[in-house]
């Protein structure tokens, strides 16, 4: 279990900007607490707030947010592959789990840099 202390939570940051800047995104808001995630509006984190605690990470794509659950992370590793898992999820919002999925979360990791993403029209406002 790793602790929510400031030098944790500006690593991770870092991270999250590195991997946004290789995987073409906007950098999304990151909440590493579940009592963050209930501070959030409902409409926001629907559909996973109450349970976001049972989860590594969890996508609010529409939102552009990001959990990751630090209190059940073990590891840096974990914590490493899971930020990518996340950003994999907010890069190609509907690319579910599978063995594509799973390419694109080692490729992450492995540096690779990926086109940026082009918002379908329906979503631009
Ligand atoms: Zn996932």
């Amino acid at each position: 279990m790793m602790r929510v202390d400031s030098d944790l939570r500006l690593g991770i940051l870092e991270k999250v900007g590195i991997y946004s800047c290789r995987f073409g995104i906007q950098e999304p808001k990151v909440l590493l607490t579940t009592k963050e995630v209930l501070e959030m509006p409902k409409a926001i984190t629907q559909g996973r707030r109450t349970s976001a605690y049972k989860y590594l990470g969890v996508s609010y794509m529409q939102h552009n947010l990001v959990f990751i659950n630090i209190r059940k992370i073990p590891d840096d590793k974990t914590l490493e592959n899971t930020i990518v898992h996340e950003l994999v999820h907010m890069r190609f919002p509907y690319l579910s789990h599978g063995k594509r999925f799973n390419r694109l979360v080692r490729q992450g990791l492995a540096g690779k840099n990926f086109k940026p993403y082009r918002k379908r029209a329906k979503n631009l406002t």
